[in-house]
């Protein structure tokens, strides 16, 4: 048994109880007991114990919703999404399972470091995904990158997906989930959307997918499919509450509602939708709808880091600008978008999401000995002003301890399931290496997606 005592515990839970000073109990991968220090039951001789002494915060770990690991960053800036994605396909055009297994280690790595604990990842050679985050501990659903029109048919295939699924859905206790991933309606054709319903009809896995992200795309839709991106794939019955939409920037009402009504899942990623100048997604107009709102970092290609403390405060801060009201997505909102928001995006918010006696034991330890997080004060009503520097001072490596399906993976700000130095240096070296590959492709950079 692990026992956290003297903690602040933020639950997330239905009410968002806070708890001044709590305990948590894990008994293997379960929480056995999350409450007041005063009503704990009795603590085992043998439990191993982390005293916090009233100076860490303690919640459950962030859940990334769309990710696309990589080792190339810092390239292809500056670009409007349409014209960015033939310059980001370069580093799928050179692409090694070596490549992607560096770039799992180090984003796998960067995440735990920074409080996620579960992952939506889209990439390649997934069944190195699947080692790496069985390795480093981390919970990972793998949506693989597939696409099958030419030019774009270098990515992953059905076929690749299906194996990825008999090989590895299921693995480490149910840490690693295989999903059926698509890349986008311009990507992959129909028979490539029936065999991810197939997938999922088969095998009972989700489906992961890009809905619209920048303006242009929609107007090629339009023209091209003589509708927008949400009604081809309600067309294509891709729409369903096993389905989780990457961005969704430029979204209408309508196409909102069916998306509302088929119970599916947004992945919202602000800092992308900045950086490639998407605009902001109208995400309270989502949640008035009625659909489920998570947060995502969209991998180190075009946002550069993966930080979901810092992506609360820029989704916060764009939605307030966006509705010019201040009182729209305040800290709490944050909170649970990044965590109970991102298990329900993934089906698994009866299992995590939320530190709850009987949960799986998925929590992080956040050190209050940095100045920007003090002081904490605390109303008559146990009410805190920490919740606001959660999100709005608050920063990943602020993290001390990371628990995932109750194994100690992060002890004092340090990864404790592999060598850090060695995933660096090897990341150093695979990177500057595929950065030549992908550099010398760059003469056949692929014409932009616009009709
Ligand atoms: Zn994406």
């Amino acid at each position: 048994m692990l026992a956290i005592t003297n903690a602040i515990i933020v639950t997330v839970d239905d009410c968002n109880a806070v708890i001044k000073d709590g305990t948590i109990l894990i008994e293997g991968r379960s929480l056995a007991y999350v409450g007041p220090s005063d009503c704990v039951p009795c603590i085992p001789a043998g439990a191993t114990l982390i005293d916090c002494a009233g100076k860490f915060v303690a919640m459950p770990g962030l859940i990334d919703t769309h990710n696309h690991s990589s080792l190339i960053r810092g390239v292809a800036e500056n670009l409007n999404l349409v014209d960015w994605l033939p310059v980001y396909d370069l580093e799928h055009r050179t692409c090694t399972p070596q490549d992607a297994r560096q770039a799992y280690r180090l984003g796998y790595m960067e995440c735990l470091l920074n409080g996620t604990t579960t992952v939506q990842d889209m990439y390649r050679f997934m069944d190195q995904a699947a080692q790496v985050a069985g390795e480093l501990g981390i919970r990972a659903f793998l949506a693989p990158y597939a696409a099958d029109m030419p030019p774009y048919d270098f990515f992953e295939s059905s076929e690749a997906n299906e194996q990825l699924i008999k090989d590895w859905h299921g693995a480490f206790n149910g840490r690693i989930q295989v999903e059926a991933g698509i890349e986008d309606v311009f990507y992959a054709g129909e028979t490539m959307y029936r065999r991810a319903l197939d997938m999922h009809e088969q095998y009972g896995v989700r489906i992961h997918t890009h809905g619209p992200e920048h303006a242009e795309e929609e107007t090629t839709a339009r023209k091209r499919f003589g509708m927008s991106i949400i009604e081809l794939l309600n067309n294509r019955r891709l729409l369903g509450d096993f389905l989780s939409l990457g961005h969704c920037v430029p979204i209408s009402r309508h196409d909102m509602e069916l998306i509302a009504a088929a119970g599916a899942s947004i992945c919202h990623c602000p800092v992308s939708a900045a950086k490639l100048g998407c605009g902001t997604a109208p995400v309270k107009d989502m949640e008035e709808v009625g659909i489920n709102v998570s947060l995502g970092s969209d991998g180190p290609i075009d946002n550069n880091s993966m930080d979901l403390f810092q992506e609360m405060k820029v989704a916060s801060l764009m939605q307030k600008v966006h509705y010019a009201d201040a009182k729209a997505f305040d800290a709490t909102h944050m909170l649970r978008m990044a965590t109970i928001n991102g298990a329900r995006s993934l089906g698994i918010d009866g299992s995590v999401g939320s530190l709850e006696q009987g949960k799986l034991a998925d929590v992080i330890l956040i050190s209050l000995n940095h100045p920007s997080l003090r002081p904490v004060c605390w109303n008559d009503n146990d009410s805190t002003t920490l919740i606001w520097a959660l999100v709005f001072a608050m920063q990943g490596s602020f993290v001390d301890t990371v628990i995932v399906d109750g194994q100690l993976v992060v002890r004092h700000g340090h990864l404790v399931t592999a060598d850090e130095q060695e995933i660096i240096d090897d990341a150093q070296r695979q990177g500057v290496d595929w950065m030549k590959r992908r550099n010398a492709a760059a003469t056949h950079v692929l014409a932009p997606i616009r009709d």
